[in-house]
């Protein structure tokens, strides 16, 4: 994935691409997917980098959404089932199987849960990960050590796919790369280019850095921006009502010892009603979420204290180390981009969770809602407005088929596991330089040749860009990230040629970010 070879087809002035997709998270990259798939040729642009926004920063589950069952969203869940098995065929580097324990502490949920995921099983079909099945309390202690054991009856173990959501955006652009796609981070989107009857002819981008400016030419323009959507609304028309309502939810990153074991635990009814996780990630536990309405998106959302108090607080309800303030190693906030109730009493909660693709009168195509489990299936119903928009005839999909780049069906060894394939490049810079071989931070194994590899493979521009989405530790422990911020942004400087003034700026911009991922006792 080379900027400047995407920038060089992108200067092409007559080019006139298929598709151009606003938003690098994991919608955009579902459309772009799904469209190279069908042999249309496609631009995707991102203003900061791929999944800078809410696709990195979800609970890491490739699920049908056991809470949209309950929900009676039979649907919506069937689609996710079918979606999950895919993603776990074709990412195996990065999904897997995890299974899960929801702790039983009434005869009613025993009866409840152990049906419900029946019935979550049989839906799965053919797809399912493996089948639930109600545990005794001896069994349940044994899985979850750590687990509230007063009142305790036993346990439902089921099975879902978790994986890591920014390495996954990073190899799904990669993958669209590799085929023809023209795909840039650090390219924003700022006009909306139409002909003399009000219609969709393309747009302009600024590049970030060299602050150029591009015209780029599209028979269909999508605007994948999650809560973003109405802002690029409103480029289309300054009148357009808002759309999206963000709902934030956050998460805490806890050491390992919280909930020992391989199994994640899932409580499916906490005082507010939702659903929490806590979830094994890279050798840490992620526990969350909230469901916050917010007025305005942001790309960087700030957890508020009354979310991190409510976590901890059923964290601490459940288990029996309890988990202070002192104990999170970093904290992280993302908004869902819900479409807005007609409503404006619905709560969030109530909200539907599919998605919706929407034509504007100028034939803006906007993509919302959804998950990231159906990246692809919410690419593939974007792309099949095409015929509609161009009267040009259209492929069929063949995205549901497409390998994810990097793709590796091999047992992890070590923590490389996540780079799939592209461990042997790592392994092989490693080997010819030894001085990469060196590790960024003593209480962790990541080394100086990932940095390499994310400035000459990954398209890493940033500091920002290789802790916290290439190397995912700002996400796991964000002192350690502060910590290896200096080594990062000196290897960088090399690998660029960039002077002392750029390592000062990026250690100050780094730095000033990882605060907001660290908690004061
Ligand atoms: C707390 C939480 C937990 C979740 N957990 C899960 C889960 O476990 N499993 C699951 O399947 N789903 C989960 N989700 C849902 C999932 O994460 C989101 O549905 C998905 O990531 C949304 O992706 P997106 O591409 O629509 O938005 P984003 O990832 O936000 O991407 C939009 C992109 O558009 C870019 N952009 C905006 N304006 C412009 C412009 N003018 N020019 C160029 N680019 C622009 C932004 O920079 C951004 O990167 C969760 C969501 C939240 C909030």
């Amino acid at each position: 994935m080379y900027r400047k070879e995407n920038i060089k087809q992108i200067s092409e002035s007559d080019k006139v691409w298929d598709i151009a997709v606003i938003g690098g998270g994991s919608s955009g990259l579902g459309v772009a997917l799904d469209a190279v798939s069908r042999g249309l040729s496609v631009a995707l642009f991102e203003k900061s980098d791929f999944a800078k926004g809410t696709s990195s920063r979800s609970t890491k589950l490739v699920h049908g959404g056991v809470r949209y069952l309950a929900q009676g969203d039979v649907f919506l869940v069937f689609e996710a089932l079918k979606e999950r098995g895919r993603l776990l065929r074709n990412a195996p580097h990065l999904a897997h199987n995890q299974s899960f324990v929801i702790p039983i502490y009434t005869f009613f949920d025993r009866i409840k849960y152990t049906i419900g995921l029946k019935m979550y099983d049989w839906m799965a079909g053919k797809l399912s990960l493996g089948k639930s099945s109600f545990i005794s309390k001896s069994k349940t202690i044994e899985r979850l050590p750590t687990i509230k054991q007063e009142g305790l009856k036993g346990g439902v173990i089921y099975h879902d796919g978790q994986f890591d959501d920014a390495r996954l955006a990073l190899n799904i652009a990669q993958t669209c790369d590799e085929k023809g796609v023209a795909i840039l981070n650090y390219f924003k989107v700022n006009q909306l280019n139409k002909d003399d009857k009000g219609k969709i002819t393309g747009l302009s981008v600024k590049d970030q850095f060299s602050k150029n400016n591009y015209d780029i030419r599209a028979k269909m323009v999508v605007n994948a921006t999650g809560v973003f959507a109405d802002k690029i609304l409103q480029l289309d028309n300054p009148d357009a009502k808002k759309m999206i309502r963000p709902s934030q939810g956050i998460h805490l990153v806890l050491d390992r010892s919280f909930l020992s074991g391989e199994d994640a635990l899932m409580i499916p009814e906490t005082s507010d009603g939702r659903v929490l996780f806590a979830v094994p990630w890279h050798d840490k536990i992620v526990v969350g979420t909230t469901d916050t309405m917010r007025k305005k998106p942001k790309l960087e959302p700030a957890a508020l204290e009354k979310e991190i108090d409510f976590v901890l607080a059923t964290a601490q309800e459940y288990l029996t180390k309890k988990p202070q303030r002192s104990d999170v190693l970093s904290v992280y906030a993302g908004l869902r981009p819900l479409a807005a109730p007609t409503d404006e009493s619905e709560k969030t909660k109530e909200i539907s969770r599919s998605h919706k693709v929407i034509v504007s009168d100028s034939n803006l195509i906007t993509l919302t809602g959804g998950k990231w489990t159906t990246f692809r299936k919410m690419g593939e119903d974007t792309v099949e407005y095409f015929t509609k928009i161009t009267g040009e005839k259209l492929n069929d999909s063949t995205s549901a088929d497409i390998k994810i780049q990097a793709y590796s069906n091999d047992e992890p060894i070590d923590y490389l596991g996540v780079y799939g394939s592209d461990r042997k490049a790592i392994k092989t810079l490693q080997e010819e330089n030894p001085e990469w071989n060196a590790p960024l931070h003593p209480k962790y194994p990541y080394t100086q040749a990932e940095v390499i590899f994310a400035c000459r493979n990954e398209m890493a521009m940033k500091v920002e860009d290789v802790l916290a989405r290439r190397i995912r530790i700002l996400f796991l422990d964000a002192q350690a990230s502060i910590d290896m911020a200096p080594k990062v942004a000196e290897l960088m400087a090399k690998e660029f040629g960039k002077e002392e003034a750029w390592i000062d700026k990026q250690l100050k911009d780094f730095n000033k970010l990882a605060m907001r991922y660290l908690i004061s006792s």
